[in-house]
């Protein structure tokens, strides 16, 4: 028994399936997610997963798309099997050969046609429909039934040297052993036609399964007008690839249990294709963003510290002030910032809108802002700041740490009155109205600089000197 369920799994065909993109625009999410559905297909089934290009449409056709491809894929870890990468515009002679191959066995017929607009008269090769009925078994969608007879004998070139994307596909898709093409729906009303093309060239018929739409809010097919629709500007929006490849799985699929984050190598162990569901699947970047946050927390700690120090040290502002920001001081506030973000272009925003200068410059402020709202007046500051700086001087550098602070300044606070207390302490140390606790902060700061700040609070705006400002 055993070996024969060996017997038939090495007569198994290999699973090989492929991505044949159009460069014909940036990568489009959707597209991105029938990459991933390939790939994990493949993965599980030690298949292999191939590209191609479909670049026969010249005008539409880009280098610059083609480019983008590439780079997106792979900066999602969607790594491709095949060597050499297979151009279409380049195979015409291929294509060619088949072409000719059909007309000599009476499949296909050149035939002379009016050209509608110029009145001339042109040829384009037709494939002589044998007007049958076709069933296939799609792998989401069941049993599909198509009478082909209103295809017609439909158009497969429009000169021997120019094959339409129908005969291309089928022929590309049977040199290189393709056993499963995973597309998306709208491939859907091509398959009839397929089929008929690649059994007129004798090749095997491949497993079919077409993956529902991917739609807005509304409900429309996700486009351009919605919003950020290519990996690149995703990429831009500062996802993590991780976090992308794990949404993208969500759409269209789910595992039936509560596990909603997963990593490539897991999704290449859960994935089901027979599972994917048919309706269209809705995107949604709140869900999105949320599951970047759970990759954000999972991140090594190193990898995340190492792109806030780059996206710090580049920011324009940073180096207009020419801050030069300590190895340890960037490891402090990682553990800070990672808390208060989603992606990573909340860093980029927290710059612009000064929510770190704190950390790396002295705070400037409008000293009224120091006083407590339910206070009537600056003097409870002044007391309380005065009191946490003679507790905190008794605080030696060694010990300087949150907790230690906290335990120091808590009891304080809790019979004080905490907002009393601590707003003004904080306050002094980032002159921000929001910003993290005053122990974390102190903690981050180090000794030396917390006992600055509050002196220069006391100093510029709570002293003598300064009764300007008080009401
Ligand atoms: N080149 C087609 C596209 O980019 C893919 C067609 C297919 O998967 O069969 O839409």
């Amino acid at each position: 028994m055993l070996r024969r369920i060996k017997y038939l799994f090495s007569r198994r065909k290999r699973v090989v399936t492929r991505f044949p993109p159009s460069p014909t625009g940036f990568l489009h999410i959707g597209r991105a997610r029938t990459a991933l559905f390939n790939y994990l297909y493949a993965r599980q089934n030690r298949g292999s997963f191939i590209f191609r290009i479909e670049d026969t449409d010249k005008v539409r056709s880009k280098d610059e798309y083609e480019k983008d491809v590439f780079e997106s894929l792979s900066w999602l870890g969607l790594s491709h099997d095949n060597h050499e990468v297979w151009h279409q515009s380049q195979r015409t002679s291929v294509y060619k050969k088949y072409l000719e191959n059909l007309i000599g066995e009476g499949k296909a017929y050149i035939s002379k046609e009016e050209n509608p607009g110029e009145g001339e008269r042109a040829e384009v090769i037709r494939f002589k429909n044998p007007n049958t009925k076709i069933k296939f078994t799609d792998l989401i969608r069941g049993d599909v039934e198509f009478d082909t007879t209103e295809l017609g004998d439909f158009v497969i070139a429009r000169d021997i040297n120019d094959p339409v994307y129908h005969f291309t596909v089928v022929i590309d898709d049977f040199l290189s052993g393709v056993t499963h093409v995973v597309r998306g729906e709208d491939g859907i009303s091509n398959t009839p036609r397929q089929i008929l093309i690649g059994k007129a060239i004798g090749a095997p018929e491949p497993i079919y399964a077409h993956l529902p739409l991917i739609l807005a809010a509304d409900k429309s097919k996700l486009s351009g007008r919605h919003g950020a629709v290519s990996v690149r500007e995703f990429r831009e929006k500062g996802y993590l690839p991780q976090a992308l490849v794990n949404y993208l799985a969500l759409l269209g699929w789910n595992p039936g249990t509560d596990q909603e984050i997963f990593t490539i190598d897991e999704l290449v162990r859960t994935f089901d294709l027979s599972k994917v569901q048919k309706g269209g699947a809705v995107f949604d970047e709140k869900k999105l963003r949320w599951i970047n946050k759970e990759h954000l927390k999972k991140m090594p700690k190193a990898d995340f510290e190492k792109e806030l120090k780059r996206r710090i040290e580049s920011s324009e502002r940073v180096k207009d002030l020419g801050w030069k920001i300590s190895d340890e001081m960037m490891e402090k506030i990682a553990s800070v910032i990672i808390d208060r973000i989603e992606t990573y272009a909340d860093i980029d925003n927290m710059i612009t809108t000064r929510d770190l200068d704190f950390y790396f410059s002295e705070p400037q402020y409008d000293c009224l802002s120091l006083k407590w709202k339910e206070e009537p007046d600056l003097s409870s500051a002044e007391n309380h700041l005065d009191f946490i700086r003679a507790l905190l001087e008794k605080l030696p550098e060694k010990k300087w740490n949150e907790e230690n602070i906290r335990a120091v300044v808590w009891p304080y606070a809790e019979n004080q009155g905490r907002g009393a207390v601590l707003w003004p302490f904080r306050y002094a140390l980032s002159g921000r109205d929001k910003s993290p606790n005053p122990f974390t902060l102190a903690s981050i700061l180090g000794r030396e600089t917390t006992l600055k700040r509050i002196e220069r609070a006391l100093e510029l705006c709570l002293s003598d000197s300064a009764d300007a400002n008080k009401p």
